[in-house]
């Protein structure tokens, strides 16, 4: 159809569609939004809604489907979380008789990483917009929260810069990332890799719409992905929008002088939110760069595996670390303690700040709980500053926000004789705000929860008070004529009521009509009703003409004039939102330190790690059962490697998580489930989990383990904490021994990636390299024997456990007696043997060279094929040949480590040919 032939509506919507691409746009028609063409498929699809047509009797009939104006904001949440962009066109004209066509205009794109409606939003988590940025060698990702003007950035260099990019992402976790269009096939790339496993979003229409990346080619990552042009992201004019938005000449002031990756993020996520709001966001006053160093590093499979988040258990989601501390009242104080999970500090200073304003506060039961109370009344100040600035704040908010003041003052005073300097700085941070307040309860009657019709107190606008008096005169007359109307007609279901179109009418069911006296004049029938009007009735209209109109607009000027002067307080607002936030973080950290009996850990500036009574924070909270505290040591010299073994279910993984839990809670500035810790800062906490731990996951499981562990093996430091379970199982038994051993051995002998590791492992053979190596020690969890039978003891001691149990175990669940007894036969031959062969290929290996100067990467690739090879085809043939001594004799008497790769194999084979 040619845009002559089509109606002037139509040419506007396709005006307006044409100039938004990628947006489902939300057409206002009244008081309905109408969808067309291709988008009206879409949204019926997703929202479950009747597909219909405009002008169906022509041959270009155009599919509409439509959503009542006051129940949009639900459908729109719907498109948003699956991933679309929602365009909102508004009338920005009334209509007025004789004119055909109103003005329309889109007010706001409505996306995943801008959406400010509380439908879109947790209230206990930041809603991050994400940018990454490539210049030259240069990574810069930056994140801003629209909701609370929350903004951070910064910039990753040298070989590794991309990866360490993408974990900034993933540990803020945005809800929308931007990207230069030239960078999709990189994202794409790295998207595809990371989430290949997931089977959820296969379906996901996501992105796709938003995005420039063709729906073919989607990936369909877990962030949804927009593309925007190159041009862009040029970070001078990028630097040029910050500095105008911070009303500052140049970005040194926000340590972003010369960094000019990370001011192409963040230049773009401002422009990215403006351009989707159409608002000025005063509130997004500043930014914070941060470097790497800044904060202790989790990557994904650590918070999984730390369950710091969720819990890894389907049945029980919600049972994570967060849940056990979380004793916030505030969602400020959610969102900050959620981030501080995420980020733990590494500045010992900052650390115990935090940890003696706990320590105060958990020492004056009085004193927090008062507190507590008072932040109970506090609201989400920051967020409804940004409703403020984004010109979406309501009577309502505003109610909220004085009480929240109301509160300051009482706060002030129970901190007032804090002794911690954390709550000292705090209270001086805490601006009681009485011009916000009082211009507040000038507006409005703060004590009621939902003003309604009267919003705005009476004596703030003349013209506004007459205009209400005389709409609620009419209102009343309106009222009595309804009255009067029923009794002399006799029709008890008749009603006046008025719209936008027709006025004031007089409605009557339709199987009554014939009722209805002479003098009504039919304006509109409905399909089960008329309407009516009566000279009377215009003549009352006439009266109120334009008032409730105009009274509308008088609210709604008053209302934006008041956001306006509220914003001026931006910045004392919102310094004042952070203290509550943090202060709400360290009461309701003491209160759950009361509640669990953590202790205050010590954090030193020395290698050891010393916890007496160290105990397992989740297993603890959520089990019926008493758990059993342990003692730990380590340092970086004698126990730096700590080789744990036991039987299945003997408590391996627990004390290695616990060890990981108490860093993490110490470093947030918790206290710690123990009856004593003390600890040095890590800079890093990396668990892995061995694949066949990890099959519910339904990962390409070696494969995934392997590469989690090069990640380690690069990025580990002598600072870092490396917890390690059942590595190596996800291959072949040998295959996987010989990995493990490698690694363990490599974490130990590289100076640069000497981290302190605590290897749990069901490879006894592993506890001779605790033997071999100066920083390793064995430690095993004891179990108890009596007839036959094995109890847990869950103590976790000096040692390696006398063997693996692993037939005892089997037992207990119930195989069958004739399996356990072969499973015996079949153990003890091959223990018999095979350790000799492993301790020969040990033996070479500790004469081998990690002190000369082969590069880290050579060396681990040298004793990981030295292993997975020699040891592998030997151990191979070992199991073969278990059961026929004569050959094992053979073999024994060989000393397999002495020959070459080639010789090595020609005796396997050899002995192979003769086994079959
Ligand atoms: P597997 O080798 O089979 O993976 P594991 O040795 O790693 O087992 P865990 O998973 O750590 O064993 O522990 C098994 C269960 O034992 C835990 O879920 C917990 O319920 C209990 N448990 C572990 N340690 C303790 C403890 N110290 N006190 C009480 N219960 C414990």
């Amino acid at each position: 159809m040619s845009a002559n032939s089509l109606t002037p509506m139509l040419r506007q919507y396709h005006e307006l569609k044409s100039a938004h691409p990628g947006a489902l746009l939300f057409f206002r028609l009244g008081d309905f939004y109408e969808l067309f063409y291709d988008d009206a498929i879409t949204g019926a699809r997703e929202l479950d809604i009747t597909l219909t047509a405009r002008h169906k009797e022509t041959a270009h009939p155009v599919p509409m489907c439509g959503v009542p104006h006051h129940a949009a904001s639900t459908h729109i949440a719907r498109l948003v979380r699956k991933g679309y962009r929602v365009a909102i066109c508004e009338q920005t004209e009334s209509p007025t008789a004789g004119k055909k066509l109103v003005r329309r205009e889109v007010v706001r794109i409505i996306t995943p990483g801008t959406a400010i409606d509380s439908q879109l939003l947790d209230s206990g988590e930041a809603a991050y917009l994400a940018a990454i940025s490539c210049q030259g060698d240069k990574f810069g990702v930056a994140f801003l929260d629209v909701t609370t003007g929350e903004f951070h950035a910064t910039e990753t260099q040298g070989t590794d810069a991309m990866r360490k990019a993408f974990e900034y992402i993933d540990s803020y976790a945005p809800r929308e990332l931007l990207h230069p269009t030239s960078l999709a096939p990189l994202l794409r790339e790295h998207y595809k890799s990371h989430h290949d496993n997931s089977s959820s979003h296969t379906d996901s229409p996501v992105i796709a719409r938003i995005s420039s990346v063709s729906d073919a080619e989607r990936p369909n990552p877990k962030i949804p992905l927009t593309g925007l042009d190159d041009w862009l992201w040029e970070s001078g004019r990028c630097d040029e929008l910050l500095c105008k938005q911070f009303g500052v000449r140049s970005l040194e002031a926000f340590n972003l002088n010369d960094k000019p990756a990370a001011v192409s993020a963040a230049g773009i996520c401002l422009h990215y939110a403006r351009e989707m709001q159409r608002l000025d966001s005063k509130h997004i006053s500043g930014i914070n760069y941060f470097e790497r160093q800044g904060f202790l590093v989790l990557d994904t499979v650590t918070v999984r595996n730390l369950e710091l988040l969720e819990s890894q258990s389907d049945a029980a989601r919600s049972r994570s670390l967060l849940k056990i501390i979380d004793h916030t009242k505030t969602a400020m104080g959610a969102r900050l303690l959620r981030s501080w999970l995420m980020r733990p500090s590494v500045n010992r200073g900052e650390i115990n700040a935090r940890l003696d304003a706990v320590e105060e506060l958990h020492a004056s039961t009085m004193i927090c709980d008062a507190l507590r109370r008072h932040l109970n009344d506090i609201q989400d100040i920051e967020r409804l500053i940004g409703r403020v600035n984004l010109n979406t704040a309501t009577p309502r908010d505003f109610s909220f926000l004085s009480r929240a003041l109301a509160q300051i003052p009482h706060i002030k005073k129970l901190l007032s004789q804090s002794h911690a300097s954390l709550l000292q700085v705090l209270v001086e941070n805490l601006d009681e705000l009485s011009a916000v307040k009082l211009l507040i309860e000038k507006h409005f009657n703060t004590e009621r929860d939902l003003p309604t019709d009267n919003e705005i107190k009476a004596g703030i606008s003349a013209e506004l008070d007459e205009l209400r008096n005389l709409s609620g005169n009419v209102k009343a007359a309106i009222s009595e004529m309804e009255a009067r109307e029923r009794s002399r007609t006799g029709l008890n279901n008749l009603k006046i009521r008025s719209n936008g179109v027709f006025g004031y009418y007089i409605e009557v069911p339709r199987a009554q009509a014939a009722r209805v006296p002479e003098s009504y004049q039919r304006r509109q029938t409905l399909a089960n009703a008329e309407r009516y009007t009566t000279p009377e009735l215009q003549s009352l209209e006439q009266r109120t003409l334009g008032a409730d109109e105009r009274i509308a607009e008088i609210e709604a000027d008053l209302l934006t004039a008041l956001r306006q002067q509220v914003s001026l307080h931006s910045q004392t607002l919102q310094a004042t939102a952070r203290a509550l936030a943090v202060l709400d973080v360290l009461a309701g950290l003491a209160a759950a330190a009361r509640q669990h009996r953590y202790v205050k850990p010590i954090l030193h500036e020395s290698d050891e790690i010393e916890i007496r009574n160290g105990r397992h924070a989740l297993i603890e909270a959520f089990s019926s059962t008493p758990f059993i505290p342990n003692d730990l040591y380590m340092n970086n010299s004698t126990d730096r490697l700590l080789i744990i073994t036991g039987p299945n279910m003997g408590g391996k993984s627990t004390i290695l998580r616990q060890i990981g839990l108490i860093a993490v809670l110490a470093q947030i500035g918790s206290f710690v489930p123990a009856e004593y810790a003390k600890l040095p800062v890590f800079d890093r906490v990396w668990t892995r989990v061995g694949a066949s731990d990890d099959i519910s996951r339904g990962r390409s499981t070696f494969m995934v383990e392997m590469t989690e562990m090069a990640a380690i093996m690069h990025g580990a430091t002598p600072r870092s904490l490396v917890l390690l379970d059942e590595i190596g199982r996800g291959t072949a038994t040998f295959d996987g021994l010989s990995i493990a051993w490698a690694v363990a051995e490599y974490l130990h002998n590289s100076p640069e990636n000497a981290a302190k590791t605590l290897f749990a492992t069901h490879y006894h053979e592993l506890t001779e390299l605790a033997e071999q190596l100066p920083g390793a020690q064995n430690y095993h969890i004891k179990v108890a024997e009596r007839d036959d039978e094995i109890f847990f003891l869950y103590k976790f001691e000096r040692g390696s456990a006398s063997k693996s149990y692993g037939v005892e175990v089997a037992r207990i669940a119930g195989l069958p007696q004739v399996v356990i007894g072969r499973a015996r036969e079949v153990l003890a031959t091959l223990e018999k043997y095979e350790l000799k062969i492993l301790k020969e290929a040990g033996q070479q290996d500790s004469q081998d060279d990690f002190s000369h100067d082969t590069s880290n990467a050579e060396r681990t690739t040298k004793a990981l094929t030295r292993r997975a090879t020699g040891k592998r085809l030997a151990s191979q043939v070992t199991l073969f040949a278990a059961t026929n001594d004569k050959l094992f004799d053979e073999i024994r008497e060989t000393k397999a480590s002495s020959l070459s790769r080639e010789q090595l194999q020609a005796f396997i084979e050899s002995i192979q040919s003769r086994i079959v």
